[in-house]
């Protein structure tokens, strides 16, 4: 079986190409991984591969290859929660899969259910769900995608294969980044980095501006408030006008401050900020790896109290002055 558009996850790809050579399919599969891995993609190609009519599945040529890239085919079914609703409740599972289960397949040999976001499904509607796990038609699969395997009782598990998808090497997504989105080689390397393996985040990572400018703002904030304390206000008023975005403008800041202390230790080749290297050089000359471990202690304290509703003003401005403080104390410039 091929797999020409998922990237990585070799373990998955044999595991699932030998059960189809040996056409030991499984009756549900529970698909593991964080967001944005891989998991659609290969439920959906798994599910061609299981449809197709050719020896070479999947052959991406005979009829049911066709209908099913172009999500048209009857016999692969992707059940959808209500618009109005959180979860995909009791109600669609026999709508959309009992009933539906039990009528043989019309185009192919098989008939697939893919649930694609197996989070949603609530106790209820897995225990609906089990009445045709635990005796399924022989032409059906389930493929149930899921973050953690956690979400799905225990009843529904020991009927599954699990299977998981592990974060990609940042290697990985990065060369996904530049196959597929036109991204230069250091962009992608920075992207994939902060994407924490999964191609999805990665991708909508790489499409949006506004995240690659909110890191330029905090590292240049960063950077300008070693100048002098006229940057203090200044950093306040940058952090308190992105409010909205806190959480990920302390990530950021957290990264470069990670990042300062790896250029300090010769482990340049570890930054996630590989473009701002040069920045974190001049940032670093006279900044010994305590103050700035100093500044990402209470960065990081930050964070947990905003996430405690203190005073967002008074808890900013306060942090802010105290690592003004650590980068101007008198034990500037000595190396540690
Ligand atoms: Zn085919």
């Amino acid at each position: 079986m091929r797999f020409p558009q998922l990237y990585g996850h070799e373990t998955v790809k044999q595991s699932l190409s030998l059960a189809i050579a040996n056409d030991r399919i499984s009756n549900a599969y529970v698909f593991e991984g964080i967001e944005g891995v891989g998991k659609k993609l290969c439920a959906k190609i798994f599910s061609q591969a299981l449809v197709c009519q050719s020896d070479n599945a999947p052959c991406g040529v005979c009829p049911a290859c066709i209908q099913a890239r172009a999500n048209t085919l009857p016999d692969i079914i992707v059940p959808k929660k209500d618009k109005d609703s959180k979860t995909l409740g009791v109600e669609e599972v026999r709508q959309q899969i009992i009933a539906e289960a039990y009528l043989k397949p019309r185009n192919t040999q098989r008939k697939i259910f893919i649930i694609e976001q197996g989070d949603e499904l609530s106790p209820a509607a897995q225990n609906a769900l089990l009445k045709v796990l635990e005796e399924p038609p022989s032409y059906v699969t389930f493929i149930i995608c899921v973050t953690s395997k956690e979400k799905l009782l225990p009843t529904v598990l020991s009927r599954s294969q699990v299977i998981s998808f592990f974060p990609l090497p940042y290697i990985t997504v990065a060369e996904y980044l530049t196959d597929n989105h036109g991204c230069s080689q250091e962009d992608a390397s920075v992207v994939a980095k902060l994407s924490r393996g999964s191609i999805g985040a990665a991708v909508s990572f790489a499409c949006d501006t506004a995240k690659k400018e909110r890191i330029d703002k905090s590292v240049g904030a960063l950077i300008n408030l070693k100048k002098n304390s006229l940057r203090i206000r200044e950093m306040v008023e940058f952090l308190t006008e992105e409010k909205e975005n806190i959480e990920e403008i302390i990530d950021y800041l957290l990264t470069f401050l990670r990042d300062c202390v790896l250029i300090k230790t010769d482990l340049v080749d570890k930054a996630v900020f590989s473009n701002k290297v040069s920045d974190m050089r001049v940032f670093t000359q006279n900044l010994t790896k305590k103050k700035l471990i100093a500044a990402f202690d209470k960065l990081n304290s930050l964070k947990i109290k905003l996430k405690q509703n203190l005073n967002f003003n008074a808890t900013v401005s306060e942090t802010v002055m105290r690592i003004w403080e650590d980068f101007h104390d008198e034990g500037s410039g000595h190396k540690i």
